[in-house]
């Protein structure tokens, strides 16, 4: 199909500036960290910031994959700091956070995936404040020994993001797999049935409406008890490019077809990300 070359209207929203109102850039920058709030320019900080929630990429900016649709660099990753998990924590306490979201670049060079850096995240979180911790992490190529080590930080919310229909994973995952993401949910719910497991889809990159749907019979099936649905957006010319923006109609539809399949919480919408309306997400209990 021809390739839409303007935003829809219902895209056009103002993007908030930065400059001190949100995520602090200074407090973030003085402790050498990275909100992908802010990184990402993410339209959503306002409301973010306003329900003290905030996104934190840990383990450096440099990714050992390729995948078509993301921004973040790649190449060979940094050395992964140990004091990070104190930063960030200092962080959350300062900012005065209720939901956190910790996540990172995937670390195919670590022995552990990075595994054991995020349960340090979460622990350090969990001391120095109240807020409940969403771990958004890579697939650790579906270890579960990997899966395990984070779960014992006990997270709120273990997501990982299945991004798209089984069709399109190659173009646009490229190194990473269907089947991996949901074996990684499916073990989530396994060895720790009470953590809320959560994934996510960008919507616009060619999938039909039956491959959508089969991917959330899948990831139900799978055990994922909360959802997000959002737009593709092409973060640059040399990234994938947008077949279809979905009015905002059809993302209500395939919302409510969501939570008429189970899933505990459903965020769906053009500008909805992983971590959109986290915190209220975080607080409904587990799919039965
Ligand atoms: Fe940050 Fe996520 Fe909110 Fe965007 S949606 S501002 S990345 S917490
Ligand atoms: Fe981006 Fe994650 Fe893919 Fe790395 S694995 S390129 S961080 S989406």
């Amino acid at each position: 199909p021809a390739r839409p070359r303007r935003l829809p209207p219902w895209l056009k929203r103002p993007i908030p500036s930065s400059g001190g109102t949100y995520f602090t850039d200074s407090l973030v920058s003085e402790l050498g960290l990275e909100t992908i709030c802010e990184s990402a320019r993410c339209p959503n900080r306002s409301e973010c910031w306003t329900r003290r929630t905030a996104t934190f990429m840990i383990l450096g900016e440099t990714c050992t994959r390729p995948c078509g649709f993301c921004a973040v660099k790649r190449g060979r990753p940094e050395a992964v700091a140990a004091d990070e998990p104190d930063r960030v924590a200092e962080a959350c306490a300062r900012l005065g956070l209720r939901h956190v979201v910790i996540t990172s670049v995937t670390r195919d060079d670590l022995p552990d995936g990075g595994a054991d850096h995020f349960r340090r995240c979460i622990l350090a979180v969990r001391e120095r404040t109240g807020a409940t911790v969403e771990v958004l992490t890579p697939d650790f190529d579906g270890r579960p020994e990997c899966i395990d080590i984070v779960l014992r930080g006990k997270p709120d919310v273990f997501n990982h993001n299945i991004e798209t229909v089984a069709r399109l994973q190659q173009q646009v995952r490229r190194k990473s797999q269907y089947d991996v993401s949901l074996a990684v949910i499916r073990h989530v719910k396994q060895a720790s049935p009470g953590t809320r497991t959560k994934s996510g889809l960008m919507l616009g990159l060619g999938e039909t409406t039956e491959e959508i749907l089969e991917t959330l019979a899948d990831l139900r099936a799978h055990g994922c008890d909360l959802l997000t649905m959002g737009q593709y957006l092409q973060p640059s010319p040399r990234h994938l490019p947008v077949v279809r923006y979905l009015p905002p109609e059809e993302f209500d539809r395939l919302g409510e077809i969501a939570r008429s399949l189970g899933f505990a919480d459903v965020a769906s919408g053009p500008f909805v990300r992983s971590s959109y309306h986290a915190d209220e997400m975080a607080r409904n209990k587990a799919a039965t």
